[in-house]
């Protein structure tokens, strides 16, 4: 057992503070990692706070996790030490059901183990995540960084890469697709950079006015100020896709009325109360779908790791020691993020 020194809410109104804990020994097949860098997701703060009703505490956030292999167990055959890897959202799942078989394991039917609040398989002990100086991983859950791409900007890619990623393949984004992405977050402008990337035509969607050069910088063809009806109006009926990362409750009509016959809304935001409904026949009359998209597999999640090497993409990030978290959340809340926290581990070592 190695002591991990990590920072941890202790409940749902409390500040996250220093926490420490013992890492489980190496099983046949986990990977031994010193995390390096660990990216600060809309979802962490969510569930510091039991937004989702769901947190068990204490609770260690963190799932862009980038790490330096130290350790493998006998029977690991894909890492060594000093390999460059990455663990994203998920830790475990049943590996049998059909959709772990299909390598979708965030849909396991019996339930993926978290990297954080998930309960392990073995031993029912809490997962706590990568706000920590070390992790221990199954190597069937651990991924393979790409060497050309600077490590910190890539642990965002472990969410954020993956969330929007997986809805753009999905549904087809690419030449001749006209996609849209609301709210320029970090799930926003990665969405913004991989669509670009796949050869669509992108419209981000934004409340915030000085956004609008950031999002042409990263990739956007055009940028929309949502709170603006005329604004919103002239992209009536053209959209092939649109994917909605919105953290937080607000009204899905105008966004469904800018998608074309048989055009797609996907939701990645889980805000902690739900939308208001959308009208039936917003749906009903051009035959719109309104959809769902959780994280990605393991494969689609290396798939998306390689497709950034090739092109060249990470996150655009501002790196901060871990003391700083509780600050960094009040700003995500505020909507100032560019466009993405990323923790740098060494702060916790020294
Ligand atoms: P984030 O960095 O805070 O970005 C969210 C963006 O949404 C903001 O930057 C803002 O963009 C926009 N926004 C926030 N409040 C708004 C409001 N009241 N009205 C309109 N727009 C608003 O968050 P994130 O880390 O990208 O995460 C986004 C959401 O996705 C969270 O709810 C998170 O839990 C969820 N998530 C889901 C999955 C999944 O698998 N489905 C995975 C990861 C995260 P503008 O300033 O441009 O308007
Ligand atoms: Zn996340
Ligand atoms: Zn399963």
């Amino acid at each position: 057992m190695t002591t991990t020194y990590a920072y941890a809410a202790s409940d749902a109104k409390a500040k996250l503070a220093p926490f420490e804990f013992q890492r489980r020994e190496l099983r046949a097949h986990d990977v031994q990692m010193e995390v390096l860098f660990c990216g600060v997701c809309h979802s962490d703060l969510h569930q510091a706070r039991n937004e989702w009703k769901n947190s068990i505490y204490p609770v260690v956030p963190g799932h862009e996790i980038v790490g330096r292999v130290t350790a493998v167990g006998p029977d690991v055959t894909r890492y060594k030490a000093g390999d460059l890897v990455g663990v994203g959202c998920l830790v475990d799942s049943c590996r049998t059901c059909p959709s772990c078989a299909e390598g979708l394991e965030q849909y396991c039917e019996n339930g993926f183990v978290g990297t954080y609040n998930g309960a392990d398989r073995e031993t029912g002990a809490i997962t706590f995540g990568g706000y920590s100086t070390q992790l221990v991983v199954d190597e069937a859950f651990t991924l393979r960084v790409p060497q050309n791409l600077d490590p910190a900007g890539v642990a965002p890619l472990l969410c954020a890469g993956i969330t929007t990623y997986s809805p753009l393949r999905t549904w087809g984004a690419g030449p001749g697709k006209k996609v849209g992405i609301v709210g320029l977050g970090g799930l926003g402008h990665m969405g913004v950079k991989l669509a670009h990337a796949m050869g669509a035509h992108v419209v981000l969607f934004t409340t915030s006015q000085s956004k609008v050069e950031d999002a042409k910088r990263l990739g956007a063809d055009e940028v929309v100020i949502s709170k603006n009806p005329q604004e919103m109006e002239a992209h009536a009926n053209s959209f092939d896709l649109i994917v909605n990362t919105v953290a937080a409750q607000h009204d899905l009509n105008p966004f469904l009325n800018l998608l074309r016959r048989d055009g797609t809304m996907a939701l990645v935001g889980a805000p902690e109360h739900d939308h208001p409904s959308p009208q039936v026949f917003n749906l009903i009359m051009k035959r719109r779908r309104l959809a769902g998209s959780l994280i990605g597999g393991i494969a689609e999640t290396q798939e998306m790791l390689d497709f950034c090497g090739e092109h060249g993409i990470t996150s655009d990030i501002e790196i901060i020691p871990m003391q700083q978290i509780n600050d960094a959340y009040e700003r995500m809340l505020k909507s100032d993020v560019k466009y993405r926290f990323v923790i740098d581990l060494d702060s916790l070592r020294k």
